[in-house]
């Protein structure tokens, strides 16, 4: 603890290291590095991590399977944690405050999308929570770190009722499935399918149904129904047997894949009532072909969907908090993230691994 005091009080006015887990190339496990924070700025907020959940989009990121990255690569964007200290004009937080950090720790703020609230579309592009380059011109790192600063506007407040490693992976993966679950309205009367049953899709099962959906889960077998059920699905189904798409055709007003690979679109597709919509949010680096005659026959809408804005963030951590809803996880010490990944790629997770940040 004491070591930590020590670097908290030279943090204020100069830059400081502190330890991480990263890559230093795209097949390289993961492995302790340390890397540097800036100082405290004005505007401010110095966050010691506490957990920080692990998305498929880590991997994705870390092995270059998205395009060319620059190393060290320090992943991490569920970030759970408390106030450490605060820049002289933060207002809105003080050292003890739980908080976190999702996807992003910057944008323009003032393009149209920002101004709207929605800084996840901020049009020249928001400043990642990991792998962007920050308005001083450094690389961000993300959140398999001990401490983060990051400027208080994207700083959320995590609620009493939500434990912190728990609430970690509603930082991206409540967030990415809240988000268009709103915007397409779901809610009673209207039926909801799932595909994929990994750290997103159990948030989207959980969200979906305390919103008042039908919820439908579509995993590729049916060796996770008993869980989907408890978690709030109404009914579950395997992608893998042919039958399930002959029975449920034209069943859905809204679809939400969540799954990392690419899949069949089309059959999908043909799940959709008149007028309906298949969300993506899953995002896998290969392209996903839609047929048009998937889409015209019935009107249907084939989308994508990003995270959310900052103010719908801090929406969702309260309505889960309401709701008594947080993420269903496995928490690991930092020196099993190599191991937790593999298990992510095997889709054996249930159904989200937490690092402990204390073990770093
Ligand atoms: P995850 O925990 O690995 O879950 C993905 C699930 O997809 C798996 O559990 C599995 O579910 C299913 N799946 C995996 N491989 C499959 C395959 N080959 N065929 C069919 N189904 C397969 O991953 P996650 O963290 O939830 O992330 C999911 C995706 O969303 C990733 O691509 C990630 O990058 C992306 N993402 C996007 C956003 C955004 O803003 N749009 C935000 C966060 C993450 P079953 O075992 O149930 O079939
Ligand atoms: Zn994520
Ligand atoms: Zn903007």
């Amino acid at each position: 603890m004491s070591e930590t005091e020590t670097t908290s009080a030279a943090a204020t006015a100069a830059p400081f290291t502190t330890r991480a887990v990263g890559a230093q190339a795209p097949d390289a496990p993961l492995a302790p590095l340390e890397i540097q924070r800036r100082a405290v700025g004005p505007k401010d907020v110095r966050i010691d991590i506490k957990f920080c959940g692990i998305c498929h989009s880590d991997i994705h990121f870390a092995r270059g399977e998205w395009g060319e990255i620059p190393y060290p690569a320090v992943p991490g964007h569920e970030i759970a944690g408390v106030v450490a200290e605060v820049g002289s004009d933060v207002t809105g937080f003080a050292p003890g405050d739980r908080v976190g950090v999702g996807c992003m720790v910057n944008s323009c703020r003032e393009c149209e999308n920002c101004q709207a609230g929605e800084e996840q579309y901020c049009l020249p592009g928001n400043t990642q929570t990991y792998g962007s380059k920050d308005r001083d011109g450094t690389i961000t790192y993300g959140g398999y770190s001990e401490q983060v600063i990051v400027d208080q506007d994207f700083v959320l407040n995590i609620p009493d009722g939500l434990e912190l490693d728990a609430a970690a992976p509603l930082l991206c993966a409540g967030i990415t499935t809240y988000s268009p679950l709103r915007h397409w309205n779901a809610g009673p009367g209207k039926r909801v399918a799932v595909v994929g049953l990994g750290g997103l899709g159990h948030m989207a099962v959980k969200l979906a149904h305390a919103m008042g959906a039908e919820v439908t889960v579509l995993s590729q077998s049916l060796r996770k129904q008993e869980d989907g059920l408890r978690l709030g699905a109404d009914a579950y189904y395997a992608t893998g047997d042919d039958a399930t798409f002959t029975e449920l055709a034209g069943r859905f007003d809204l679809i939400i894949n969540t799954v990392s690979a690419a899949i069949d679109i089309g059959r999908l597709l043909s799940l959709l009532r008149t007028d309906g919509a298949l969300v993506n949010v899953g995002a896998p680096p290969e392209p996903l072909p839609v047929p048009a005659f998937a889409l015209i026959p019935q009107r249907r809408s084939f989308a994508g969907s990003a995270i959310g804005g900052i103010r719908e963030t801090q929406e969702m951590l309260d309505f889960c908090a309401e709701h008594g809803i947080a993420a269903e996880i496995e928490v690991i010490p930092a020196a099993q993230v190599n191991e937790a990944w593999e298990r992510v790629l095997a889709s054996d997770v249930r159904y989200r691994f937490v690092i402990d940040n204390s073990t770093l």
